[in-house]
């Protein structure tokens, strides 16, 4: 999940980050689909002598004080958002089974992850990617996803797969690329009722073995 304003983000070039134009291409968000964003940003705001209090799928509008009723200010939440990126974003768990999806993936499909982090997140999510074993080519974006998910499917003449955990970049991919197959995950199981879906327009699948082999029947 992210809700951090959008900025203006440069089309990569997938050629220079070793993506074969024939493959097929599997793009991947991180928060919520590959990590348990919601439960590492709890866990750091913890520390911070605060509570995230999962009412609805939020980040801002679910941090308290202990025992107040009235959620922190918007910006002091963004506050403690960009200082768990910058100090502790490389400590989140993983989702289960997301990481042995991709290297099966990855052997008919190059695999890009595009995450909508701040830029001074990209050393420890790239750290935390290898840690993995996920060392994918990394993308960082701004905002809805639909345009440079666009841009990159135009660099690749094989099938495109898209998957997220949010309506809003699922909705924008829809828009921008509707050539692209979308699926929803959200990989907290915390997190599954209160994510809003719509599965008439973009797959939901919550198990990623079942979602990996969703995605292979769609870019095979
Ligand atoms: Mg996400």
């Amino acid at each position: 999940m992210s809700e951090i304003a959008a900025r203006p983000v440069k089309t990569p070039d997938l050629a220079s980050l070793g993506v074969i134009r024939s493959r097929p291409l599997v793009i991947v968000d991180v928060d919520e689909v590959l990590g348990l964003f919601m439960q590492g940003f709890g866990d750091y705001l913890a520390l911070q002598g605060l509570e995230f209090r999962l009412e609805r799928f939020a980040l801002f509008q679910n941090i308290y004080r202990p025992g107040e009723t009235e959620h922190l200010d918007i910006n002091v939440g963004k506050s403690h958002f960009d200082d768990f990126f910058r100090h502790a974003c490389g400590d989140m768990a993983l989702a289960e089974g997301g990481s042995e999806a991709l290297r099966d993936l990855s052997r008919i499909a190059n695999i890009v992850i595009l995450t909508n982090a701040p830029g001074q997140a990209r050393l420890a999510r790239a750290r935390w990617l290898g840690r993995h074993r996920m060392d994918y080519p990394l993308v960082l974006n701004s905002g809805p996803k639909g345009p440079l998910a666009a841009a990159m499917a135009r660099q690749v003449s094989a099938p495109v797969a898209f998957v997220d955990d949010m309506l809003s970049n699922l909705d924008s991919v829809a828009e921008h690329a509707p050539g692209i197959s979308r699926f929803q995950t959200v990989a907290d199981p915390r997190l599954r009722d209160l994510a809003p879906s719509k599965p008439d327009m973009h797959r939901r699948i919550d198990d990623w073995d079942a979602l990996r082999q969703a995605i292979e029947a769609a870019i095979s």
